[in-house]
């Protein structure tokens, strides 16, 4: 039994009976029928028709290392059968729990010595409100409670997630949200009409917090929370002096600076951790997806010094924690991703070689007719759709051209995700030069077909 054999028809009728998806209008989807992906093997899946389709998404930023690696399947069978399951609560550890935990201090900044695990990204996020707030009450500053993020940022799906994220439709649904979370705008240079250039506009961003300290009064902000590149809001890459201008901000008030790195972290920018890329020192990290290359769910919060000296020389009970914090299957499999990452120096070979790669064949695109501007850093791009280059002019509404763009994706063989009008990759960390090229050509046939329909 198990899971059955079944014609595609047949899965997409299953489906939208049963089915409720994540992030998805049942209705528009029950009378077209999902896209039913059977098998996959590298960076390549398959469909149910049997269509080859380059996974240039990584699944959802996840699968680093690539479809099938026995490495990873052997680790968690093994760990299955010595210890499938075993909590840490009640002063009880294990030992894929520890390993982990020793093994994420040594590839973390020198100052991240502590890890917290949850299951997801989304959950540690909660956990991070959680830690922060009892870091200020044991500092004897109760009052810093509020947390500044960023207009459009992805921070999670639960409500702790969603409130310290900013989107907007999210926001709109969820009703009242946590109080003591407060948004800044996000530094989107092509998305800004002012005449700034790129460095000043990255000061004059990251700008704002300083001027949201100010208006809130020190006293009472606790943290900074961003993530180093936003991916589900559009691979925003923020120009190179705005992360430098945000940690000295934080560090001009003391206020804790969070680094979201469910996406940049292990990896994805050519270095462990997207924190490294950009120079800064995050007094706590979050990271979930490619921890585990996505096999298995896990996520977590490393926590610097700072904060986990005053939390473990304080005393008293941190009331929080999961079931499945440290689960020891999920734990056995990020082990062994983080040594292939290492063994096989897949983050250098982002850095030096498909890193550099990926941006030549992605800076080619900008000479589309549709294309109104084209960024990458490591292996995460972005694509701007236009209706016209100079002046530029972009569709309205937002949304459709990148819906048609990313239809056109699938028809020919490639996953590319849109977010309004600009199309986003984020292919898995083993893709070669060669198939780069080929996701290259691939985007460019996606772009003549999306041009051929709306321009
Ligand atoms: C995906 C993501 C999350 C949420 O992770 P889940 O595992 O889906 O809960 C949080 N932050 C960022 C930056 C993400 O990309």
């Amino acid at each position: 039994m198990g899971v059955e054999k079944r014609t595609t028809k047949e899965w997409q009728k299953l489906d939208s009976a049963h089915y409720l998806h994540p992030f998805t209008d049942f209705k528009g989807l029950a009378q077209k029928g999902s896209r039913i992906i059977e098998k996959a093997d590298g960076i390549y899946l398959w469909d149910a028709d049997g269509n080859k389709i380059l996974d240039g998404m990584a699944g959802l930023w996840c699968v680093n290392l690539g479809y099938g690696r026995q490495e990873l399947v052997d680790a968690a069978t093994r760990q299955l059968e010595q210890l499938p399951y075993y909590n840490s609560f009640f002063q009880t550890s294990h030992p894929p729990a520890i390993t982990l935990s020793r093994l994420l201090a040594e590839v973390a900044p020198e100052h991240l010595n502590h890890v917290f695990f949850a299951g997801s990204g989304s959950e540690s996020n909660d956990t991070i409100i959680r830690l922060v707030r009892r870091y200020w009450q044991l500092k004897g500053q109760p009052d810093r409670q509020t947390i500044i993020s960023r207009v459009n940022a992805y921070h999670g799906s639960t409500i702790g997630g969603a409130t310290l994220g900013g989107m907007k439709g999210m926001h709109d649904q969820l009703g009242l949200t946590i109080p003591g979370v407060v948004h800044i705008e996000q530094p989107y240079w092509f998305g800004y009409k002012g005449d700034l250039d790129r460095d000043a506009f990255g000061l004059d961003t990251a700008g704002a917090l300083e001027r949201k300290i100010l208006e809130l009064g020190a006293e009472n902000v606790a943290a900074f929370i961003g993530e180093p590149i936003q991916g589900a809001g559009g691979v925003i890459i923020p120009p190179a002096t705005y992360w430098p201008e945000i940690q000295r901000i934080c560090d001009k008030y003391g206020i804790l600076l969070i680094a979201d790195e469910v996406i940049t972290g292990f990896g994805r920018l050519g270095e462990w951790f997207g924190s490294q890329h950009f120079g800064i020192k995050p007094d706590l990290i979050t990271f979930a997806k490619g921890v585990t290359s996505g096999y298995l769910p896990l996520g977590g919060v490393l926590v610097g010094d700072r904060v986990a000296d005053v939390l473990t020389t304080d005393g008293g009970e941190f009331t929080h924690g999961y079931t499945y914090s440290g689960h020891p299957v999920c734990c056995a499999v990020a082990i062994k991703t983080i040594e292939l990452l290492r063994d096989e120096k897949v983050i250098e070979q982002v850095k030096n070689v498909t890193g550099p790669h990926y941006a030549k064949r992605w800076a080619e695109l900008a000479d589309h007719p549709l294309v109104g501007e084209v960024r990458t850093t490591g292996l995460m791009g972005a694509i701007e759709l236009v209706k016209n280059k100079q002046p530029r002019e972009l569709f309205a509404p937002t949304g459709d051209v990148g819906f048609i763009c990313r239809n056109a994706c699938f028809a020919n063989g490639l996953v590319m995700r849109s977010v309004g009008d600009t199309m986003i990759s984020a292919p898995p960390l083993v893709i070669t030069v060669e198939q780069i090229d080929e996701m290259a050509r691939l985007a460019r046939k996606c772009l003549d077909d999306t041009a051929a329909q709306v321009l």
